[in-house]
């Protein structure tokens, strides 16, 4: 919106010429409105500006009524049809009051209020006021639009006439609630939204798209799958992990532990609140306190849920007095922290208000963050291949030297981190970008990031060093000089948030999970009772050898059994029917192949295990 003051004068002639998908959007919102105002007379406006690839009107109809998209969009394109001008009138703010007034629109009244008398600081209202006039504060007079009968304040730009909207791209797609500008105090209005664009292809494109996010969404999958869920009871934010996802969750972290012990980290674990006064120590509680819950009080004293797990590690460091002959020094946690999100930020599992952290902190010398970044690298890389992570890259953090000032420490201390780092990522041959000046102030870091299958970007997980915790908390080591020593600090998570990484994992891999990581391996399908014993047996033999099967037995149809398992995406789907029951075998097929074998029992459970190894 903002980018319209600095247009020359000669791109808003040639845009006049043909209009851009802006305008035409925004000009689409008000026909929308127009249309709402001929159905639902005494409907009341708020704001309806254009946005990515659409537009929308918050609009509060008489008597709570629901807006009907379908008659709301008939009656756009019967307005449209009468080639309505969009009509611009210049006026002073006081003669707009007396029309908006007229025509009882009073959130209009309350917009024309914030423009005549300045004083608003509230971010979204000023982005609001700028949407109805260029002056946005202290303005003496604002301009309206006029559609046919509908009159909006607008700033503008808009089309000459609805002949230049093409209706072919436009669809009126959802209905939202939101509260007028933002605040819980205020009325809810319905926020109704349309998606436009100039051809009728690239609106099947959009749509096309959509739903592709949608059959890909996590959450979709996630409840498809029984996987979790969320009870108003329980609150938002907050998942309950059903059967089948919790198993995945620990699957995922038992590999993770497992391979972590073996790279020598050593697993400690914690409490879910401590003492305000350990974040006031380590700085969390004057940098953080926005991501934190509120402190509860404990017999007068405050506590508080654990945002984060430093410290706390930091406490394992300092129950022992250490020699430079310990380090490195590497406690792990698969570590449950909480955080405040707001609510209407919150998504599925990939943003959430309580999460487990596979967090690990690494105390050592600054000789040894070399290697600890190299195996980092590596564990990292082994970990993501096995758990079917494809095309990631990291994102180098630097510092800027002319930014000095910023950061904790001396310029040596900082090149040598960041040289370290690169040269581990080019040891361990994983593909990098440097940043300049987005390091935080405590030291450099790298962000892992991964796209989906839709190439949106996240970055699921990190290493961080940090200069800044072990002066707060004193940490110190015996040289071999016998003189006392800071350690450095590294903060490292592979799976960053186990939960944000097991949504991360359902959308790359569509939920086709790798073998050793299926919540239900196996499903056996029986085709008739009579083959319900055997069956039985067969489950039994694959349960001793560690797998998990999904039995179905009953009455239903091999078919319909057959897609049941394939929509919950169980990798192997075997059927036991005459044949089977009689030559004591196992007819399975992998649920993304058509070809079936044929196998005997021993024969099936060995070619699984090879598989899960
Ligand atoms: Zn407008
Ligand atoms: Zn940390």
């Amino acid at each position: 919106m903002q980018n319209k003051h600095s247009r020359s004068s000669a791109k808003k002639l040639s845009r006049e010429k043909k209009p851009d998908i802006e305008m035409i959007r925004h000009s689409l919102a008000h026909l929308m409105a127009a249309a709402i105002s001929k159905l639902y007379s005494g409907a009341k406006f708020g704001v309806g500006p254009a946005i990515d690839n659409g537009f929308y009107y918050d609009v509060e109809l008489p008597d709570g009524a629901m807006p009907d998209l379908h008659r709301i969009e008939q009656e756009m394109r019967r307005l449209a049809k009468q080639n309505l001008s969009y009509v611009r009138k210049e006026m002073p703010i006081k003669e707009a009051v007396a029309l908006f007034d007229k025509l009882d629109q009073p959130y209009k009244l309350d917009l024309l209020n914030d423009l005549a008398q300045l004083g608003t600081t509230d971010a979204q209202a000023i982005k609001e006021l700028r949407e109805v006039a260029d002056g946005a504060r202290g303005a003496k007079s604002v301009s309206v639009y006029e559609t046919g009968e509908f009159v909006d304040l607008c700033r503008g730009p808009h089309v000459k006439t609805t002949a230049q909207l093409p209706l072919e791209g436009l669809k009126l797609t959802k209905i939202a609630g939101a509260y007028w500008r933002g605040n819980a105090q205020n009325t809810m209005l319905s926020r109704i939204y349309g998606v436009a664009f100039a051809t009728k292809a690239e609106l099947e494109d959009y749509i096309k798209l959509q739903e592709e996010i949608e059959r890909r969404d996590h959450r979709t999958i996630a409840k498809r799958l029984k996987l979790f869920t969320f009870s108003e009871d329980v609150g938002p934010g907050l998942p309950i992990w059903l059967p089948n996802g919790a198993r995945l969750l620990q699957l995922l972290e038992n590999y993770v532990r497992d391979e972590e012990e073996k790279a020598g980290y050593q697993h400690v674990q914690m409490m879910h609140i401590a003492r305000k006064r350990l974040y006031e120590i380590s700085g969390h509680w004057e940098h953080y306190k926005e991501d934190m819950y509120a402190p509860i009080d404990v017999d007068g004293d405050q506590y508080v849920l654990k945002p984060m797990n430093c410290p706390h590690h930091i406490m394992v460091y300092k129950n022992d007095p250490h020699s430079y002959r310990d380090l490195p020094l590497r406690i792990a946690e698969m570590a449950t922290v909480y955080r405040y999100e707001k609510s209407g930020e919150l998504l599925g599992l990939s943003r959430v208000r309580g999460f487990t952290q596979n967090d690990a902190h690494i105390f050592c010398t600054l000789d040894q963050i070399d290697r600890e970044f190299t195996q980092f690298f590596l564990l990292m890389k082994k970990i993501y291949k096995r758990a079917g992570i494809k095309d990631y890259w990291v994102r180098l953090s630097l510092h800027d030297s002319p930014d000095l000032a910023k950061y904790v420490h001396n310029e040596k201390m900082w090149k040598s981190a960041e040289a370290a780092l690169e040269k581990a990522l080019i040891t361990a041959k994983v593909p990098y970008r440097k940043v300049k000046g987005e390091a935080a102030f405590y030291g450099p870091k790298a962000d892992i990031m991964a796209k989906d299958v839709l190439g949106r970007e996240y970055a699921i997980s990190t290493i961080q060093i940090d200069f800044f915790l072990p002066e707060r908390f004193d940490l110190e080591y015996v040289g071999k000089d016998g003189a006392k020593y800071r350690p450095v600090m590294i903060h490292r998570a592979i799976l960053g948030s186990v939960e944000r990484f097991i949504a991360f994992l359902l959308e790359h891999t569509g939920c086709d999970l790798p073998l050793w990581l299926a919540p239900r391996q196996i499903a056996l399908i029986t085709v008739a009772d009579k083959h319900t014993a055997y069956a039985k047996t067969a489950s039994a033999e694959l349960r001793k050898n560690g797998f998990r099967v999904w039995e179905l037995f009953d009455n239903e149809s091999v078919g319909k059994k057959t897609r049941e398992a394939q929509l919950q995406k169980l990798p192997y789907i075997a059927v036991i029917g005459d044949q089977e029951k009689k030559s004591k075998t196992i007819t399975v097929r992998k649920s993304t192949a058509k070809k079936l074998t044929t196998f005997k029992l021993s024969a099936l459970v060995e070619k699984m295990q090879k598989e899960t190894r």
